[in-house]
């Protein structure tokens, strides 16, 4: 459903073939065609302007929230032992390109996961993937099953983590047309 809304969006690529006014080219780095998926996941200019990282971060948040929450009253309070939750927190790469991105981010987080590991605590090294446009891939669903989560719990961590990258999104869609864009902290 979502892409179908994002297919109606107006993006300059969408307008040029209609209007002689409009070059398509996206209007934050002026060089490639300003469709959706490059306003969404593949300009640099709204790499450099931290765009994706603000949505990366937000998506995380919300995730880490669950997680945490999980943790505590399901795990800990069931006193099966210690869990220790790694996320990788940069979104470097394009959001869309996400078997790459899986395997990068397992082997990025390998050599910590065994300093935990050798510390005697559970680590459970899991790469997770929400896409621009929120789509989640199984990689959340499975990683979030492997920690205990079920059922509705699950149902709302997989929900709100879309709906939060969606909601992202949009605002990066609206803020394409223009250059000035403020690196705002996550929870500020
Ligand atoms: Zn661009």
């Amino acid at each position: 459903m979502l892409s179908a809304v994002y297919g109606t969006l107006l993006t300059p690529s969408m307008v040029s073939k209609w209007s002689e006014d409009e070059d398509g080219k996206c209007k934050l780095c002026e060089e490639r065609m300003g469709n959706i998926q490059h306003i969404l996941a593949g300009c640099k200019v709204a790499l450099s302007q931290g765009m994706y990282r603000w949505r990366h971060d937000k998506v995380l948040k919300q995730i880490s929230e669950q997680v945490v929450f999980h943790c505590d009253r399901r795990v800990n309070k069931a006193g099966d032992g210690r869990q220790f939750i790694d996320f990788v927190p940069a979104g470097r790469r394009k959001a869309e390109r996400i078997a790459e991105s899986h395997e990068y981010k397992l082997y990025r987080y390998s050599g910590l996961q065994a300093e935990i590991q050798a510390k005697g605590w559970c680590c459970y090294n899991a790469a997770v993937e929400v896409g621009a446009r929120g789509v989640v891939a199984q990689s959340l669903e499975r990683a979030a099953r492997r920690i205990g989560f079920r059922g509705r719990e699950l149902k709302k961590l997989v929900r709100d983590s879309r709906k939060e990258a969606a909601h992202c999104s949009r605002w990066i869609y609206l803020l394409s047309g223009r250059k000035e864009w403020e690196f705002r902290k996550v929870g500020a």
